[in-house]
């Protein structure tokens, strides 16, 4: 029962048997919403049926909905490869009501769901309530039966959770799996809460307000419920491993890498198989659902993350295009449940192929100069801003890619200075065609240029990337 397919039928049926509307997910790409860059929860599609704006024929729906956090307030491209349990893209499974049922329900839904139906232990499991929220700790009390060791307040943003900075949002309660003191880390909300021993799994969210604008909440018109359970994280339980990394579907996609680059992993090389792995699939269904790579917006997001991939397969030693070979072990693992993917099989291989062509034209001479400029470096330094630009610009290194490339040797880089050497440039070039007198071509051809993104420099400036609010 713990294959990752598996899991998400049986996570769907129980709730479908519970009176939930089977919904599909929705595209990466969030409909007629222009303050989030990708969806990155399952409840953005019902974000309007929340607040009251949409009706649907049902008051209670389950989804297993495809998320992508890399930008915005829920941001997890740097933790890739480094903690077990984040991806770029993943799966959460998730469990709505439209002002049914709320806390009660929801608690006894879930509880008996990793109880009974995926055999849980309880003594293993607890949970985190919101600091004031007396309620859910009495029905945890009640329901679970734990003691008030097991219920831990939380009055931090962790206990309430927001879809961005606008949207609807509420307290939440989130489950909690002690994997053992083989691993390190301590319980949610004490100091070494980061390590690996405590997994956060499951949020229950008690939907009651909607966030206007900045210190404006309004109540919703009836208190509802979201869920969010990570399914591989889930599959990683199930399948008793401590890493979503070691679960069937990323061991195959690992497989797959080790195959393409003829190289097994090895602990020092182990980060980069994750990083592939991942925005494999990050990559693949952002293309699957229409974003192509550009020099802004979500098609920036996306040839970073294809670039950072890419850089990876480099350093396991791939001279020649491979990630494009590595599409038929994705689309074999996951194109049964997601049509699109196998769909788009062809775009995505294309587009991949010519990406990485295009960026191991300058990725050698980039990496190059990158070990020249900080040869010199100790942990704690920083690289010159106008390295970095210069990567950037002439060859085609999104800043990220070279944090990214430092952050083993704990340097970091002047971002200041970059932003600096951005701005510089984009004023040179605008003063340049001002200079020309013809103010009016001159707003046409940017426009164009920044619409096709036929030369680098004025791509998306850093601060704006990460300023998109999601
Ligand atoms: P974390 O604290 O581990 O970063 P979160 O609190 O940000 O997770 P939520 O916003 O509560 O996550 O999302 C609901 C569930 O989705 C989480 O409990 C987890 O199971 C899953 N999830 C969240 N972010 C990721 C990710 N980057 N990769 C894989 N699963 C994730
Ligand atoms: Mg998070
Ligand atoms: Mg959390
Ligand atoms: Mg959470």
């Amino acid at each position: 029962m713990s294959g990752v397919n598996e899991i998400r039928s049986t996570f769907l049926d129980y709730f479908r048997d519970a009176g939930h509307a089977v919904v599909p997910s929705s595209s990466l790409v969030p409909k007629n919403d222009p303050t989030l860059m990708f969806t990155n929860a399952g409840m953005v599609q019902f974000k309007n049926v929340f607040t009251g704006v949409e009706k649907r024929p049902y008051v209670k729906a389950t989804s297993s909905q495809k998320c992508v956090r890399a930008g915005g307030k829920h941001n997890d491209l740097d933790n890739v490869g480094y903690t077990a349990r984040h991806h770029t893209f993943f799966e959460m499974l998730g469990n709505f009501s439209f002002g049914d049922y709320f806390k009660a329900d929801a608690i006894e839904l879930a509880w008996t769901l990793i109880t009974k139906e995926f055999g849980l232990s309880p003594e293993k499991l607890l949970v985190t309530v919101y600091a004031d929220d007396e309620e859910a700790a009495g029905l945890w009390r009640k329901i679970a039966g734990f003691s008030d060791e097991k219920i831990i307040r939380i009055g931090t943003s962790d206990n309430f959770w927001q879809m961005g900075d606008t949207g609807p949002c509420g307290p939440c309660s989130e489950i909690f799996i002690d994997q053992g003191p083989t691993l390190a880390g301590g319980p949610p909300g004490s100091p070494d809460e980061d390590g690996d021993r405590f997994l956060e799994f499951w949020n229950l969210v008690f939907m009651q307000y909607e966030q206007v604008e900045p210190g404006v909440r309004n109540s919703l018109p009836r208190p509802s419920i979201d869920t969010g359970m990570g399914l591989e994280r889930m599959a990683a339980i199930l399948q008793g491993v401590h890493s979503n990394y070691d679960t069937d579907l990323f061991r195959a996609l690992i497989d797959a890498v080790a195959h393409a680059v003829s190289r097994a992993p090895e602990p020092s090389t182990r980060a980069s198989y994750r990083v592939i792995a991942d925005h494999l699939r990050s990559t693949s269904f952002l293309i699957a659902d229409g974003v192509l790579p550009s020099n802004e917006g979500r098609g920036y997001v996306l040839r970073r993350i294809m670039r950072r991939a890419m850089r990876h397969l480099e350093l396991l030693g791939a001279r020649d295009p491979v990630m494009y070979r590595l599409v038929p072990t994705l689309v074999r693992e996951m194109g049964q449940a997601f049509p699109e993917l196998a769909r788009s099989e062809a775009l995505i291989s294309e587009t991949l192929r010519l990406e990485e062509g295009r960026f191991r034209k300058t990725l050698e001479r980039g990496l190059a100069i990158l070990d020249t400029e900080t040869r010199d470096l100790a942990a704690g330094q920083n690289l010159s801003g106008e390295t970095a630009f210069t990567l950037y610009d002439t060859y085609g290194f999104p800043l990220d890619l070279t944090q990214d490339a430092l952050k083993a040797r704990g340097i970091g880089v002047d971002t200041k200075a970059f932003d600096a050497a951005m701005l510089r440039q984009k004023q040179a070039a605008r003063a340049a065609w001002q200079g020309s007198g013809e103010a009016a071509t001159e707003t046409v051809w940017f426009g164009i240029k920044e619409r096709t993104g036929a030369t680098e420099f004025l791509g998306y400036d850093t601060e704006a990337a990460e300023a998109v609010v999601g």
